[in-house]
């Protein structure tokens, strides 16, 4: 038994956003946390680096609409606390065809939240943003809450913030072994440490953990490639000209869905993704092997090429980068079926950046056993049948 000194309230495995987010919630309630990462900070081997992601209220379902109010409130505190800028407003705009389900989900959802937002005729859209173009049929909502977050910035904020609250911040530490029980016991690379309770948020990595714990969450790990676009004239996609982010949803020829941010990050270059990737082992997502199937590169090239003229079809830059994704695209927010002071969070599906300030509550409230301020139904691990419970 480790003397009372060792005994952290939480121990927190995985400094991406997730596990930043909770280590914050953690040491801004005065609990003794440490946060252990595998490598060496900052590092762009998961799922959380890179200059920019999108913020919006635009979702199909209610609950991550609902959530999206108080992470609006905790980016801005987060903010204002690093004194240093981790939000840009920019809108989002949604294009679709006019009959597109998803689209109209959307919109509904909207409304019923009572998100300001704006639907924009195809001849309307074509008169704000001339250098978008559009196929017959296409038309587009404006959330105009949508933006871009720093993600490289709000990642170091959050790990300034917690070393300042009295949290422990461990770098180049993986850990290898977790021993269940009270307390729990975490032995890592350079050390072995006891907590109350623990928190697994190691992202593509998370089944490594989880197995010899009984259990193996249906996780799927995809090699994204962000493509970075130059632009024909220098800023004409940017901030100063007031361009939105987007998401495309069901655009030709896309069976995924399209994304993009203003350019600004990289002066001349704006961001268009593709929201799908090549299954990959998050070990080997560098082999040369990772990097042959550009199937969804190729997908984007003829996008950019039909609907956004003024960028060069070709990328300039590819960043590779890392989804975790569950079967029906939801997180997965849960204790342990066996070991209840072992709380998870996992399966962020690309698009789990925005919403890491409420998930961060959430896993801290699960492992302080606390009431959760959410219904939590959604991300429940019981939706996916026979996990493996037959170890347990
Ligand atoms: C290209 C791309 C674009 C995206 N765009 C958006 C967007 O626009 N909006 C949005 O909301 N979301 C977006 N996302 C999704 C969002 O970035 C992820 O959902 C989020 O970053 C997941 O964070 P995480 O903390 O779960 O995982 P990670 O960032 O992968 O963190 C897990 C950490 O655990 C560590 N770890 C693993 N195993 C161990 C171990 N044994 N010991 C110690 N440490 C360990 C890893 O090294 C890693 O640092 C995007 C993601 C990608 C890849």
């Amino acid at each position: 038994m480790a003397a009372q000194k060792d005994l952290y309230d939480a121990i927190v495995i995985g400094a991406g956003i997730q596990g930043c987010f909770t280590a914050y919630h953690l040491a801004k309630h005065r609990k003794r946390v440490i946060l252990l990462e595998q490598f060496f900070l900052p590092h762009s081997r998961g799922s959380s680096h890179g200059q920019s992601r999108i913020i919006r209220r635009a979702y199909p379902e209610d609950f991550y609409t609902q959530m999206m109010d108080e992470c609006y409130q905790i980016w801005a505190q987060l903010e204002h606390e690093a004194g240093t800028q981790l939000h840009r407003q920019t809108g989002l705009l949604l294009l679709g065809m006019k009959e597109n389900s998803e689209l109209k989900t959307i919109q509904a959802t909207l409304s019923r939240q009572g998100v300001e937002h704006q639907c924009l005729s195809a001849e309307e859209l074509k008169q704000r943003f001339p250098n978008v173009l559009l196929a017959r049929g296409e038309v587009g909502v404006l959330d105009k809450s949508g933006g871009v977050l720093y993600a490289d910035k709000a990642l170091r904020a959050l790990q300034d913030a917690i070393r300042h609250l009295g949290g422990l911040v461990c770098d180049g530490e993986k850990v290898m072994e977790i021993k269940p029980g009270f307390p729990v016991t975490v032995k890592s690379t350079a050390g072995i440490y006891q907590g109350k309770s623990l928190v697994i948020t190691a992202g593509p990595w998370t089944n490594q953990l989880l197995r010899p714990l009984g259990i193996e969450l249906p996780l799927q790990t995809l090699r994204i490639n962000v493509c970075y676009w130059r632009e024909k004239v220098p800023g004409s996609y940017g901030v100063s000209q007031a361009f939105p982010c987007f998401l495309g949803l069901g655009l030709s020829p896309a069976p995924h869905h399209i994304y993009g941010l203003p350019s600004g990050e990289y002066p001349g270059l704006m961001k268009v993704c593709y929201h799908h990737g090549n299954n990959v082992d998050p070990e080997e997502r560098d082999c040369p092997e990772a990097f042959s199937d550009i199937q969804d590169v190729q997908i984007l090239g003829r996008f950019v090429r039909d609907h956004l003229p003024d960028l060069e079809p070709t990328p300039a830059l590819l960043e590779p980068c890392l989804y975790t994704n569950t079967p029906d695209e939801h997180f997965i927010l849960d204790r342990h079926p066996k070991y209840d002071n072992v709380v998870i969070g996992a399966g962020f599906s690309g698009h789990g950046f925005k919403l890491s300030p409420v998930v961060g509550k959430i896993l801290y409230e699960l492992s302080m056993k606390l009431t959760p301020s959410y219904d939590l139904t959604p991300f429940r691990m019981s939706r996916f049948p026979g996990l493996g419970k037959a170890h347990l």
